[in-house]
């Protein structure tokens, strides 16, 4: 790592430090040179698997996508913007977990809802109806039925 005073590149690390959630690593440096401290954080990058979409085509994994569909899902309803950002983490940390090459976006829609589920019932039946592609209106009922069964 250069030293941002004298760009040599000869350091010792005086400290390092794990994050709470164990994601990222903050490092105190000293410069060898010069003398001077600085902060270095080494964090998990996320390789993104490719989303196979209904129709068979491929695209890059974009959580910005996912993140907007949630939104226009919770729209108007009592739903946190940090609970819409944990659905999202989570999703990251599965794909993370499971290191799969490619994922279908259905299963990415099943995995959303599974968490959504427990969060907002409006919510989870908007985007139910987005990524789950009812048939009918009879297939949309019987999936919802089966939620307020399990609410209740
Ligand atoms: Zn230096």
């Amino acid at each position: 790592m250069k030293c941002p005073f004298c760009f040599n590149s000869d350091d010792k690390v005086a400290d390092s430090r794990v994050s709470k959630d164990g994601r990222s690593t903050r490092r105190k440096r000293q410069c060898n040179v010069c003398g001077k401290r600085f902060t270095t954080i080494e964090t998990i990058v996320v390789s993104s698997p490719l989303i196979i979409k209904k129709d068979g085509r491929r695209e890059s994994f974009d959580r910005q996508k996912i993140l907007n569909g949630l939104i226009k899902a919770c729209e108007k309803r009592q739903v946190p913007y940090q609970n819409i950002e944990e659905i999202i983490q989570s999703v990251e940390k599965w794909i993370e977990e499971t290191n799969l090459k490619e994922v279908k976006s259905d299963d990415i829609g099943k995995f959303v809802l599974g968490k959504l589920k427990n969060i907002d019932a409006i919510s989870y039946v908007r985007f139910a109806s987005v990524y789950l592609s009812f048939k009918d209106i009879n297939e949309l009922y019987e999936n919802v039925s089966e939620l307020i069964k399990k609410q209740s």
